[in-house]
């Protein structure tokens, strides 16, 4: 059998004819060609008989080949497309602009699904900062052409990165779980570019919209869909009933005598996990706050109770229960707990509408954690728009498989 042909049938790739192998330095490089004869635009796909002129030759990356990295090589003609302008000819292996196959994308991709980054660019044998760039063209030709269509019940929610520095703001479906949209930024103008690709008429049948207590989503929410129930999940509501508390505790452990703030100090995961999720050090520790330091241990009932109202069906008890709540803790003497029992109130309905509605219940905190989990991984990414492709990937029910490739057509034999 000839070299060329062997390569033709591992190789895979359709409409793409290999005309000759040859070894250099770093693995295997095969000269290929489109078989298409008329060449045709890579930005708009139609055929072009105007040829401009013939780049240099360019390597694309493709799969391994029995652990020996594969080139193929092929200098993309350049065409005058009546439509485009002069852009270069569309190559079967790859996406325009890809220095990559598309077999390579593809399952690259798929592993940077599952596996940490240093599994994907060991395996793959690229920098992380591509596999970057490379996600965000999977993402871009496997994302449906129109995520947004039949919506009714979203979360909102801000995502910070870059320790802290800067944000991504990110809506999900609640009836599928899916992160639908997402672009960088916080404030009511990048909600606002969300609506304005919703379309008014996609707006007016939102039903219920779960955000954080933050006033930019609140405007631009009221402002795109006022007829949808706004809704303040209690991972928000929670979160801040947790921060007053460690400012209650780090007060503490400023005002304590020396030898007492390592013990405060140890005491902060007690404090802040659920009660039933406890060690046995962990209650030592809780009933050592409860002998100890009264102020914080009110604190600590202050927020296990606020958790407990939330798990409440009836949302007309949730409300007696929650102004009932603020009262207490406005008068705690507990400066953080005042002011979070203002911001409880200023919010009542939309925090009772989450009892009511049910709405972001564990499987949006679980994507919370997903999305989290995915944002420490893509540490390394040059943009945001690169994190955002990642969260694309792993939370909008994208698919993949690796790319295989058979010497028989796949229905004659079985494949895995
Ligand atoms: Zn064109």
């Amino acid at each position: 059998m000839r070299a060329t042909t062997l390569l033709n049938k591992t190789l895979g790739i359709k409409f793409t004819v290999v005309t000759a192998v040859e070894f250099a330095a770093n693995g295997l490089v095969c000269d290929v060609r489109p078989t298409t004869t008329v060449a045709r635009c890579s930005s708009c796909t139609c055929r072009v008989r105007k040829l401009y002129d013939t780049r240099q030759p360019r390597l694309y990356r493709h799969l391994d080949f029995g652990g020996m990295k594969v080139h193929l090589r092929y200098a993309p003609r350049r065409v005058d497309c009546p439509r485009c302008g002069v852009t270069t000819e569309y190559v079967p292996w790859a996406a325009p602009g890809s220095w990559f196959t598309e077999a390579f994308e593809d399952t690259a991709a798929f592993l940077a699904q599952a596996a940490a980054k240093t599994v994907v660019s060991t395996l793959m044998r690229v920098a992380w900062e591509t596999v970057g760039s490379i996600i965000e063209r999977v993402v871009a030709r496997r994302r449906p052409s129109d995520p947004l269509d039949g919506l009714t019940e979203l979360g909102v929610d801000e995502l910070s990165y870059r320790r802290h520095h800067e944000y991504v703001t990110i809506v999900t479906d609640h009836a599928t779980g899916r992160v639908v949209w997402a672009h960088p930024g916080k404030n009511a103008d990048t909600l606002r570019l969300f609506f304005q690709q919703l379309g008014a008429e996609r707006c007016a049948r939102l039903r219920a919209v779960s955000v954080d207590m933050s006033q930019a989503y609140i405007t631009a929410v009221r402002e795109a869909a006022p007829q949808a129930t706004l809704v303040f999940d209690r991972f928000h509501v929670q979160r801040l009933a947790h921060d007053a508390l460690d400012q209650v505790r780090r007060g503490e452990v400023r005002e304590a005598p020396t030898e007492d703030r390592k013990a405060l100090k140890n005491s902060r995961f007690a404090l802040q996990k659920n009660p039933w999720n406890l060690s046995d050090i962990e209650r030592a520790k809780l009933s050592e706050v409860q002998r100890t330091n009264r102020k914080l241990y009110r604190a600590y009932l202050l927020k296990e109770t606020l958790a407990a109202i939330l798990d409440r069906r009836q949302h007309s008890v949730a409300k007696t229960k929650l102004v009932e709540w603020a009262s207490w803790a406005a008068h705690s003497q507990l400066p953080p707990f005042a002011r979070t029992a203002k911001t409880v109130l200023k919010h009542l309905d939309g925090i009772v509408a989450y009892v009511a509605t049910g709405l972001s219940n564990a499987r949006a905190e679980g994507l919370n954690g997903k999305v989290r989990a995915i944002t420490r991984r893509s540490f390394g990414f040059h943009s945001a728009w690169s994190l955002i492709a990642m969260i694309f990937l792993c939370c909008s029910g994208i698919t993949l498989k690796p790319a295989r490739a058979y010497p028989v057509p796949p229905s004659t034999h079985q494949t895995l």
